[in-house]
């Protein structure tokens, strides 16, 4: 399988049977992020347990194929990683799509690197990027000690 029936196979698959979607009743942080261009809208809701590990990740929300998929990759990839780890993976994959000069992707990606292919589709980066926008806000306030934020990107 050639990298980008990898990357339509995974989108197709996680788009239509998203990961991790759905409430997270003990979660301390719940951030609502919202891209207008194209009409995604995710919220992240975030728990983090004992060592700074992220032990509970979950989204509720709608959104097109790109979102939805990146948000189920997303929670799926973060899932027991401490919260600097995953604010780091994040920050790659934010490069991986918007970085000028395309770099290897983080191999701690996973699953999700495949995304960067959206990279050749600027109108749709931000569709990918959303949730990571929002889970990245979500560790800045769990850190600040608050509860809820929105945030949109445009
Ligand atoms: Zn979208």
């Amino acid at each position: 399988m050639n990298f980008e029936e990898l990357y339509q196979d995974l989108v197709l698959d996680h788009s239509r049977r998203p990961r991790n979607y759905g409430e997270l009743p003990e979660a301390q942080v719940h951030v609502h992020g919202d891209n207008p261009m194209c009409g995604d809208e995710v919220t992240v809701h975030l728990h983090v347990g004992d060592g700074q590990v992220i032990d509970g990740l979950k989204f509720t929300g709608s959104g097109c194929s790109i979102c939805m998929a990146s948000a189920s990759l997303m929670t799926q990839r973060l899932r027991n990683k401490t919260r600097a780890e995953a604010g780091e993976i994040a920050s790659r994959f934010h490069a991986l799509l918007t970085d000028e000069q395309p770099s290897e992707a983080d191999p701690r990606l996973g699953d999700a690197a495949v995304l960067g292919t959206v990279r050749k589709f600027p109108q749709r980066v931000k569709c990918a990027t959303l949730p990571w926008h929002a889970l990245k806000e979500a560790l800045a306030v769990s850190e600040q000690g608050g509860t809820d934020r929105q945030i949109s990107i445009e």
